[in-house]
Order: C-alpha cells, then sequence, then structure tokens
C-alpha cells in the first residue's frame, strides 16, 4: 500500500484543554461499531457517566445537548476518554483532526485544517507531499480502475506544479489551474483518456511560457463545464480579437526580457472591480449555509459588511486589497499554503464522482475567501497583526531586523502576523469539513452560471 501525507502531517499535537476552541461543537457524530460494543458495556455501570451514555446515545449516533456534544466538559476535555481513556471515544473523535481518503492501494492522509492546530501548521510550511510505500499492506482495490486512478494522479500532479510555479503571481496560477481543470473536465466526460493526456503534456511544457496570464486558449466553453464544447473555428475566432492580441504580445514581451520570471505587464493587473463583485456573489450564497460552531456567522456578517456593503465599500476595495497586503506580507504565501491544503482535499475525491472542475473551483474559491475574510478582520483589528505604523514601531518593542518599504519590521511583528492567520482559515474550513450537507451546498453553489469560467477566467485578472 502506497501512503500519501504532508509534511507537515507528523508534527500535529492536540492542544486538548488549551485549545481556543472544541471540535466537536455542532458535530453530528456517528459511533462506530467496535466503539458501539464498548459503551453497551459501559453502560450497564451505574456511575453518572453510564447513565449519561444511556441517555444519549441512540441508534449509534450521539445527540448533541444543543450544539454540543453530551460528554464534552467545560475545561473542553472529553468525559468519556478522562474517565475510560481514548478507546472510549469514536472512531471519528479518535481520529480528528486527521482524515484518510482512500483509492484502493493508494491511501492519502491530511489533517482537516477545520482544527485550530491543524490550521496553524497548515499555513506555517510550504506544502511537501511525502510517499511511503508499506509493502506489508494491501489497499481492497475492489471497483477502482486503476488506469483512470493513475490519470487523475497525473492531473493531479500537474495542478500542483501549476499551484507551485512562484514565477507567476497567485491569482494568475489559480486562473490557469481553473482552465486546465475545465478543460480536462471535457475530455474525461467524453472518457477521451489520450486527450486528457496531450493537455498534461501540453501544460508542462508550456509552464509559464504562457505567462500564466493567459490560460483561456484552451477554454473549452462557459458555464456548464464543458458539456458544450465549441468547434476549433469559434476558438479561434474568439481568440483573434485584436484586444486580445494586443494583450499577448504585450506578455509576450514581458517575457522575454525578464526570460526566467514572470512579470505581470498592465493588461494583466488585477480587476479588483470584477474580483469584489464575484466575492460579494459568493458570500451571500455562502451566508445561507447552517453555520457550524461558534464564531462563524459573526465573522462572515461583519465582513460581509465591511468589505461589500458598507457606503464606499466598492471604492476602498483595492486600496484595502493594497494596505492588507502591504502590512500583512506573509497573507499571500498563506493563501498559497491553504490552495494547496484544499487541493490535496478535494481534487483526488473528484475521482468518485467524475467532477474535477468543480473541486478545483471549491479549492480555489475556498482559499481566495479565507483570505478575503483575513483581510477584513486586519482592518478590524491592526493591532493583532502587529501593524506597522508609520514612523515604522509599530507596536513593537524590540530590536528592527529589517527594513522594508521605509518601515522597520522586527520578528516579533513577522510572528504575530503569520500566528493571526490560521483563525480565519479553521473557521472558514469548518463549515465545509464538519458538514457533508454544507459541502455539498457549495459544491451546487459553484456549479450556478454566475460561477461560471466566462466570468472567472475571462474578466482579465481578479485574483
Ligand atoms: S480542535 Fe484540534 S487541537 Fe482542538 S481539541 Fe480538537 S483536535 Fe485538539
Amino acid at each position: 500500500m502506497i501512503i500519501h501525507y504532508p509534511g507537515y502531517y507528523k508534527k500535529f499535537r492536540c492542544l486538548a484543554g488549551e485549545c481556543p476552541d472544541t471540535c466537536c461543537i455542532g458535530w453530528e457524530i456517528t459511533v462506530d461499531r467496535e466503539t458501539e460494543k464498548t459503551y453497551q458495556k459501559l453502560r450497564k455501570g451505574k456511575s453518572e457517566l453510564a447513565e449519561r451514555l444511556r441517555r444519549s446515545v441512540r441508534r449509534r449516533l450521539i445527540i448533541p445537548d444543543g450544539d454540543r456534544c453530551p460528554f464534552l466538559a467545560g475545561d473542553g476535555l472529553c468525559d468519556l476518554c478522562r474517565e475510560y481513556g481514548e478507546a472510549a471515544m469514536t472512531r471519528t473523535c479518535r481520529r480528528y483532526p486527521r482524515h484518510v481518503e482512500d483509492f484502493g492501494d493508494i491511501h492519502e492522509v491530511e489533517l482537516l485544517c477545520s482544527c485550530p492546530e491543524a490550521a496553524r501548521l497548515i499555513l506555517s510550511e510550504d506544502f511537501r507531499l511525502i510517499t511511503r510505500n508499506m509493502s506489508e499492506r494491501k489497499g481492497n482495490t475492489d471497483g477502482i480502475d486503476e488506469e483512470r486512478l493513475a490519470l487523475w494522479f497525473s492531473v493531479r500532479e500537474q495542478v500542483f506544479a501549476m499551484a507551485g510555479d512562484r514565477r507567476m503571481p497567485l491569482w494568475a496560477r489559480m486562473r490557469r489551474i481553473l482552465a486546465f481543470c475545465h478543460d480536462v473536465q471535457g475530455r474525461l466526460k467524453r472518457e477521451d483518456t489520450a486527450g486528457v493526456e496531450a493537455l498534461v503534456e501540453r501544460a508542462k511544457e508550456t509552464a509559464c511560457r504562457r505567462n500564466g496570464a493567459d490560460p483561456v486558449p484552451d477554454l473549452i466553453d462557459g458555464d456548464k463545464t464543458g458539456d458544450h464544447l465549441q468547434t476549433k473555428e469559434e476558438r479561434m475566432t474568439e481568440r483573434n480579437v485584436p484586444g486580445r492580441l494586443k494583450e499577448a504580445d504585450h506578455r509576450e514581451k514581458d517575457w522575454k526580457k525578464t526570460n526566467d520570471v514572470y512579470t505581470p505587464g498592465k493588461a494583466d493587473m488585477h480587476n479588483l472591480e470584477e474580483r469584489f463583485s464575484l466575492m460579494a456573489d459568493f458570500f451571500a450564497e455562502f451566508a445561507s449555509l447552517s453555520p457550524i460552531g461558534h464564531g462563524f456567522p459573526e465573522l462572515l456578517e461583519r465582513s460581509r459588511t465591511f468589505l461589500y456593503h458598507s457606503e464606499d465599500s466598492r471604492s476602498l476595495y483595492e486600496k484595502r486589497q493594497q494596505e492588507f497586503h502591504r502590512n500583512v506580507p506573509e497573507a499571500e504565501i498563506c493563501t498559497e499554503r491553504l490552495l494547496f491544503y484544499f487541493l490535496y482535499s478535494f481534487v483526488m475525491p473528484g475521482f468518485y464522482d467524475g467532477d474535477l472542475y468543480t473541486k478545483a473551483k471549491m479549492a480555489v474559491f475556498g482559499a481566495v475567501a479565507a483570505e478575503e475574510l483575513e483581510m477584513a478582520e486586519y482592518f478590524r483589528d491592526p493591532g493583532k497583526y502587529g501593524k506597522r505604523t508609520g514612523d515604522g514601531r509599530g507596536n513593537d518593542a524590540e530590536s528592527v531586523t529589517s527594513l522594508e518599504n521605509d518601515e522597520m519590521v522586527t520578528e516579533r511583528s513577522a510572528k504575530e502576523r503569520i500566528s493571526a492567520l490560521p483563525h480565519t482559515a479553521y473557521l472558514f474550513a469548518r463549515q465545509i469539513e464538519n458538514s457533508a450537507e454544507n459541502r455539498d451546498l457549495l459544491e451546487q453553489l459553484l456549479k450556478q452560471p454566475e460561477f461560471g469560467i466566462r466570468r472567472i477566467i475571462e474578466t482579465k485578472s481578479w485574483f
């Protein structure tokens, strides 16, 4: 059996009583068969805990007390674990935040970002995929089409390569991933294996040559995820509009000039107006999901009001983006790490339902949405992020380690900024990871025409 896991996986240690949150709040916990046998024995006891087990576990489900697990003590620890040890916890509780996706003889293991400590690890280092070959174990390969699985892994590998190509700005990489997955989706749907392989090869060859800012040429069609295929002639006509040729020429010049590193030209500058509308629409829909755990509805409401729905929101959006990224330079790298995390979580499970493109969208929107929420939080409390003031001293009293844009940066301010970032990431991830219903709804939402490929990609650069 082959096991895949991210580099940070083994560093995880549960914070237990020190945890700023509680993982099981809002969860519906199923009792696995093995633990149910343990509970049957424990229920016979005379203790108060045995009585609670009789009352609160029915039909292999733990009945929550409001949104709390009835065994969750005030100090954030589990009474069952404290009294009887880990064996008395359900498999879900024992494993959380560890999660396994099974692909026959390949198992992919991860830490769920909905746990604050896992979120901290996910954002604290670049994503590395580690592979272990455990020849003594064999996975169940019944019903697995190994060739198709290998094809999916090769597509995912290419998606990772695109995500990690730092010669391009992150937004250009995201657009490129979406365009690539959109195109692959059309071929998957037609069961055109050779077509998928050709796209992967072409993407490898053209890595960065196209500067990441023009992923459209392969685009099949708009909002139907490859349902409707354009003819080659239609695509050529669409591509040969004079404005686009001019932009392409412009980028080509940039590319030659820098030779190796992508430099965005004027035509590639952020179209933040478009991002503003797209993300406002996204969050308006996201607000209809059932909130999981504490803190998220308030975070979402105040962020939406501040970023999109108050006076001057639209006109200040670009300025706020710039200020946030200038003062929290670590945010972009954290968004990249989160993008990797979501790609790792979502893309391969698409193997089972065949929907690569929507899974890629979930990953990209997830990373951008968490960054957007983070930006709103920054403006609410810049001090939490070790904000640097005009004279450069910020709220730090320690020695200066570097000078950046005429502002003094201290080690503590950088650490403060990084330590503030996982908070919104884990609250956001919790909404989709701890509720299968929300995850399904998000998937449906991203299939809607307003989140179609045309709007995302053809409007120059919205990331
Ligand atoms: S959320 Fe994570 S760190 Fe906190 S108690 Fe649960 S597993 Fe431990």
